[in-house]
């Protein structure tokens, strides 16, 4: 069984893969000078030239772009092929309510889907494997790039996309699939849904799952495995700079190696545009050095995470990220604190609960509100109010002791939250709605 979708990339020395970088970076800030105005001008603006990038080294010198700047240049301006070179077009999920459309020629539809494939091969997958796709298909980049990544391995593919729960599990159990691609939330959903269907992981004959789109916690990736019996590996991407496959998990599940041979990633300071060292935590920033219709150069990702060059024992010498432990703007500051919503699931998972809850942050008489709504399973509910109120307060406690400010915790009955079937909604953040 292949270890390795690409064992020379994947495996490369330090220096082999900077020369390559190096190489790749002269040549792709090249093409974005000469054919993307947007670009070219915003390094006219910092008095960089290409010839002032001869190596990754050069790579701080060019100018950032951010999210703000896909929408000023919406649709075509970051384009750098004409549109008659392109096959593809794809666009965010608009989680942060804001769109953006990426291009793709056939050629960058082969190394997104060519990443794609590291990861199956990561996870354990061949052509033996039959590859059930349940993120979502369309504009989102979910479905198509995990189903062009399981074709290139020569898994027998089931292009299912998401939704119809039911169904997803019969197909799964009559076409005996081995390896499930979807968000986690959908993941941890497929699984309950299982349970109440009767069946348990030894019904089905899934071993992987390759999970992703979403930020999720290592409590969480646990009851996954657990719920489904399966082995779960994460996988990271973004529309601007393909899709998923950017950043892929290994066996040791100890971070996700990133495709430096297209992504040479950075870590900064959000605040200053600073980079930071290796092992600090700061705004993941990626170059994509390979892709020809839609190069983004220095994209802030807003994305929150580490990098490693620690030796993994996989044998791959990608550098690794660590899961990001969420967006910038997921960051709630409630009553003056920093909260992730990643980790009030933690203490959930932790305490016994499902990882089904809603956060919902107020003002009221201009104090923030964290209400917490968190489902009961069945043999958690119970018709004694006092029992419950008991939990409530025992649960909020553990909050407490991890966020360092107190939320007001409300159990409620099995199976009342809204099922995620594709990227999780967890927070409802009404002050917005004030402001
Ligand atoms: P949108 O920005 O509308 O959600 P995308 O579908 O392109 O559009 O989502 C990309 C974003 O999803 C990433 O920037 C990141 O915040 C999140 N994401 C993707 N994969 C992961 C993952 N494995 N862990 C945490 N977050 C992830
Ligand atoms: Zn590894």
């Amino acid at each position: 069984m292949a270890k390795y979708w690409n064992a020379d990339i994947e495996c490369m020395s330090r220096e082999d893969m900077k020369k390559l970088q190096s190489e790749r970076l002269v040549k792709q800030v090249k093409h974005v000078y000469e054919n993307v105005p947007y670009y070219r001008n915003l390094m006219d603006e910092k008095g960089v030239t290409p010839d002032d990038i001869q190596s990754v080294d050069d790579l701080h010198k060019l100018p950032f772009l951010s999210k703000a700047d896909l929408r000023d240049a919406y649709p075509y301006g970051l384009l750098a092929k004409p549109l008659s070179d392109c096959v593809r077009i794809q666009s965010t999920s608009g989680t942060t309510g804001r769109r953006v459309v990426a291009f793709y020629t056939q050629h960058d539809i082969d190394l997104w889907e060519d990443c794609c494939a590291r990861a199956i091969t990561a996870a354990g997958g061949t052509n033996e494997d039959v590859c059930q796709v349940c993120y979502g298909y369309g504009l989102f980049t979910g479905g198509p790039g995990l189903n062009g990544g399981s074709h290139k391995v020569g898994c027998l593919t089931l292009p299912m996309s998401s939704g119809n729960t039911e169904r997803q599990i019969q197909f799964m159990r009559d076409l005996g699939s081995t390896i499930l691609c979807c968000t986690p939330s959908y993941a941890a959903y497929i699984g309950e849904t299982l349970h109440d269907m009767g069946f348990t992981p030894d019904d089905i004959k899934l071993k992987a799952g390759i999970f992703g789109a979403e930020p999720w916690t290592e409590e969480m990736r646990r009851s996954i495995e657990k719920s489904l019996g399966i082995k779960a590996y994460d996988i990271y991407g973004l529309t601007e700079t393909s899709g998923p496959g950017v950043s892929f998990e290994c066996e040791e599940q100890t971070g996700m190696h990133i495709n430096e041979d297209h992504f040479i990633p950075e870590i900064i300071d959000p605040d200053t545009g600073e980079v930071l060292p290796d092992g600090t935590v700061g705004e993941l920033v990626f170059t994509s050095i390979t892709k020809e219709a839609f190069p983004l150069l220095r994209y802030r990702t807003r994305d929150l995470c580490v990098l490693s060059r620690k030796k993994c024992s996989c044998g791959r010498t990608l550098i690794k990220m660590t899961k990001p432990m969420g967006r910038s703007d997921d960051m709630m500051i409630i009553r003056g604190v920093n909260v992730f919503p990643s980790q009030i699931e933690t203490v959930l998972i932790e305490q016994g609960y499902s990882p089904n809850y809603l956060i919902e942050v107020d003002r009221v008489n201009n104090s923030d509100t964290l209400d917490i709504s968190v489902e009961m399973s069945a043999e958690q509910f119970s018709d004694k109010m006092k029992d419950i109120q008991d939990k409530e307060k025992q649960l909020a406690g553990a909050i407490k002791t991890m966020l360092g400010i107190s939320p007001k915790v409300h159990l409620v009955s099995p199976k009342s939250i809204t099922r995620s079937e594709g990227k999780a909604v967890r927070v409802i953040d009404k002050r917005k709605l004030h402001d």
